[in-house]
């Protein structure tokens, strides 16, 4: 589905990633973990056309998409959810969702699209008049999230996903992603609550310094000790 090989990146003369490799399969939940600086919000960006490779290929459904602007890869179902939640707080709910199916692949499906996510935090639908900038971290998060689906991802890469929220709703929001992993879409999860991502992770690369450190399925990388012991924080 998502295939890199020997990826660089950076910023300016700043050169971050030293040729990343990975595959994600159709399907496939994959999460990327490392410490602070590691370069995983760097290789999200690469990766969705934010900044442009130095070196190296990414390849979608085996088409060459290297250096290809956001909005192409975007066209082409490749779309991430960027930390930060980024909402525009002086819009609706509602409004915000409509906006993310600015794509021609996205705009035919805007209803169905609206009702899925209704369907999947149905908060939001409650919510649908509300400012954004009037929603609670959690909520807010949420509309970040269904905004990538309206977007129509064939890959929905997430970063940060529970980042500043509490326990009970980083469950909900970890719930939501099993749910969206159930209807098909491929998700590549950037995180550094270590544990919930290798939970849900059918695979998981740790990056570090730019590199990939290690890689195997969760459930391996859940039982490594030097994992256990440096992400985890478990003897
Ligand atoms: P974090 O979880 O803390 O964001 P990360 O693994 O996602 O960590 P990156 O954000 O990719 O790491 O950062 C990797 C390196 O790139 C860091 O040394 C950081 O200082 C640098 N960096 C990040 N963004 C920029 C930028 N816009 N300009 C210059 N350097 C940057």
């Amino acid at each position: 589905m998502l295939s890199v090989e020997n990826l660089h990146a950076g910023y300016g003369d700043a050169e971050v990633l030293f040729g990343i490799d990975l595959q994600v399969e159709k399907g496939e939940v994959v999460a990327i973990v490392g410490s602070n600086g590691a370069g995983k919000t760097t290789l999200l960006r690469a990766l969705s056309g934010i900044i442009q490779p130095t070196q190296g290929h990414v390849r979608l459904l085996g088409e060459d998409v290297t250096g290809m602007h956001t909005h192409n890869l975007v066209e082409k179902g490749l779309v991430m959810v960027p930390e930060g939640r980024r909402l525009f707080p002086r819009m609706s709910v509602r409004r915000n969702l409509e906006i993310a199916a600015y794509s021609s692949r996205a705009r035919p499906h805007l209803a169905e699209q609206l009702r899925e996510v209704y369907e999947l935090f149905p908060i939001l639908q409650e919510r649908s008049d509300q400012l954004g900038g009037t929603l609670s971290g959690g909520q807010q998060q949420m509309v970040a999230i269904a905004r990538g689906l309206v977007a129509t991802p064939e890959v929905l890469m997430l970063d940060e996903v529970s980042l500043g929220l509490a326990p009970v709703m980083i469950s909900r929001v970890y719930e939501a992603i099993r749910a969206i992993r159930d209807t098909g879409v491929t998700l590549v999860l950037v995180e550094q609550n270590v544990s919930q991502a290798l939970s849900v992770a059918d695979r998981a690369y740790v990056i570090q310094h730019g590199q990939v450190a290690l890689s195997g399925s969760g459930k391996e990388l859940q039982d490594n000790e030097e994992v256990r012991r440096v992400y985890l924080g478990l003897g």
